[in-house]
């Protein structure tokens, strides 16, 4: 999967811009990779794509927060729809079309289309208990932590449910009244000309009313920004995009309702000794090629220690020795890779004067018959000039 743009470089904005910069800027980037506007121009289609989703997230404050904190997998799914089978630019298979009349004003406006349907899930009940969103951490760890498990504390701030207000973002004796400003509809409409924006009401996040006094400690969101401390246990035999499940640890929810989940999402970093293939292990061993010549035993590394390896006498550069099971343990145990120790000739350096000597002693004596490669190239080399001259001819 191609690494995804900045949300900010997209809009060509600043870190810090203020709600109107981001608005101006995509309003202007919008207009001119219109589709009406560029017919038959799929890059125009995407790049409108593109910066659509930015200002999705960018525009809405509490999906900005969670994208500044946790990047792109912090705002690319839903709550409560996560789904293993999905990676996160899910949401690039997206018919164009469906887009497109979610902007012209049809269906349940541009945040439930894009940010997978949380804001006409809470329309549908802003009163009730809602669950909190599922979250995704982004955690490196180190090969030898993949392959024989770790267990690490990862520090993070997430939203939580308000105690002052039990997530209702109330203040006591307080009640709901409709949101003027979208009049009740959870949603605005804003631009001008040929091309109109239908989105969610920023005043009531798209509930279509608000509290009249809302909670002091939360200020009416329902949620407190709290950090954590979380203790993870990685397994043995995990791998680059294994995503561990902590049921109840993402977000709090609103109004009672229960804990997200939080999916830990492990990168694992390149070992300086082994290449890694799933359950199969790769090692270069440098071999000196006299050893190889004579034959004799080199040490190769596997997970559970060193293993002695057998040259046999004439063994060529480049020969692969395959040793079942010295691999990486699956997950679910039982299964086990190879490894595969490859022989790599290293060319003796820093001579000194009694090795430069019994080389050049071995260089004198050595004949064709020592070097079968070399002799056949060089019939082939005489064969090749032996042509060449007669076509000349
Ligand atoms: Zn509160
Ligand atoms: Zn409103």
């Amino acid at each position: 999967m191609a690494e995804k743009r900045d949300y900010y470089e997209i809009l060509g904005v600043a870190k810090t811009a203020t709600a109107d910069e981001i608005k101006s800027a995509y309003r202007k980037l919008a207009m001119k990779y219109h589709p009406d506007r560029n017919p038959d121009n799929p890059e125009a289609k995407e790049k409108f794509t593109e910066i659509s989703e930015a200002y999705e997230v960018l525009s809405n404050p509490e999906k900005r927060q969670r994208y500044d904190q946790f990047g792109h997998q912090g705002v690319n799914f839903g709550p409560g729809g996560f789904d293993f089978s999905r990676d996160f630019s899910g949401f690039q298979d997206v018919d164009l079309s469906d887009i497109f009349s979610n902007l012209f004003g049809g269906g349940g406006g541009f945040s439930s289309f894009f940010g997978g349907g949380g804001q006409s899930r809470r329309h549908a009940d802003a009163t009730g208990p809602r669950r909190g969103d599922d979250m995704t951490f982004r955690l490196d760890i180190d090969f030898d932590e993949a392959i024989f498990g770790s267990e690490r504390t990862i520090d993070i701030t997430l939203p939580e449910q308000c105690q002052d207000c039990g997530g209702t973002g109330a203040a006591a004796g307080s009640k709901r009244v409709a949101c003027r400003r979208c009049g009740g509809r959870g949603a605005v409409i804003s631009g001008g000309g040929f091309f109109q924006v239908r989105q969610t009401c920023p005043d009531c996040g798209g509930e279509g009313s608000i509290i009249d006094k809302p909670c002091r400690k939360c200020r009416g969101s329902g949620h407190v920004s709290a950090p954590r401390h979380i203790a993870v246990k990685i397994p043995a035999g995990v791998d680059t995009g294994s995503r561990l499940l902590l049921s109840g640890k993402g977000a709090g929810g609103l109004r009672g309702g229960e804990n997200g989940d939080l999916y830990i999402l492990l990168g694992v970093r390149d070992s300086d000794i082994f290449i890694r293939d799933g359950l199969d292990l790769g090692v270069d061993i440098p071999v000196s090629p006299a050893l190889a010549a004579l034959g004799g035993t080199v040490d190769v590394p596997t997970p559970e220690g060193i293993a002695q390896l057998k040259l046999p006498p004439g063994t060529p550069n480049g020969k692969v020795f395959r040793l079942r099971g010295k691999g990486v343990s699956s997950l679910r145990g039982g299964e086990r890779g190879d490894l595969s120790a490859r022989v790599v000739f290293e060319v003796p350096a820093n001579l000194d004067r009694r090795q430069r000597a019994a080389l050049e002693e071995f260089q004198k004596i050595s004949t064709d018959s020592n070097f079968p490669l070399r002799q056949s190239f060089a019939n082939r080399m005489k064969v090749f000039f032996a042509h060449r001259d007669k076509l000349r001819k």
